[in-house]
């Protein structure tokens, strides 16, 4: 990649958070997952076969809401990007998909996210700032 004349190396850790930085820029003027959102939605009900708590109003394909009580993923800023999925050191996530939704229509699900150990990594390089972890 080059800045200005200046080739600049994508390899290795320089270039990973280079990489990250410009997806953050692209999407820096898109609404973040609300740090607070705990405190300003009802748990509306719990996912079926995964058991964490889903918050809001929650009516698809174009409601979906937040999804995680550790591990909060807002799936109506979910890009669908893969970032978090690839990421995370635990597998956490798990795709689901939600035909119709205008953001995307797969979504990175916290399945597993009583397995999280809090190292992060998703909330670090989620380019759209759709997850928020809540520390136990
Ligand atoms: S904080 Fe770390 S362990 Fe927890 S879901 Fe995110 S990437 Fe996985």
């Amino acid at each position: 990649m080059y800045i200005g004349s200046t080739r600049i190396s994508t390899n290795g850790k320089l270039g990973r958070n280079l990489r990250k930085l410009i997806k953050k820029r692209k999407y820096r003027e898109m609404a973040t997952i609300d740090p607070d959102f705990a405190d300003k939605l009802e748990v509306t009900s719990t996912h079926p076969e995964w058991g964490y708590k889903i918050w809001g109003e929650y009516n698809p394909p174009m409601k979906l809401s937040i999804h995680g009580h550790r591990v909060a993923v807002d799936f109506d800023i979910c890009i669908g990007d893969g970032a978090c999925v690839d990421v995370c050191p635990e597998d956490v996530f798990e795709w689901v998909e939600f035909e119709g939704h205008p953001a995307s229509t797969k979504k990175a699900a916290p399945a597993r996210e009583d397995d999280c150990i809090e190292c992060l990594a998703c909330e670090d390089d989620c380019p759209v700032v759709a997850i928020k972890i809540i520390p136990m």
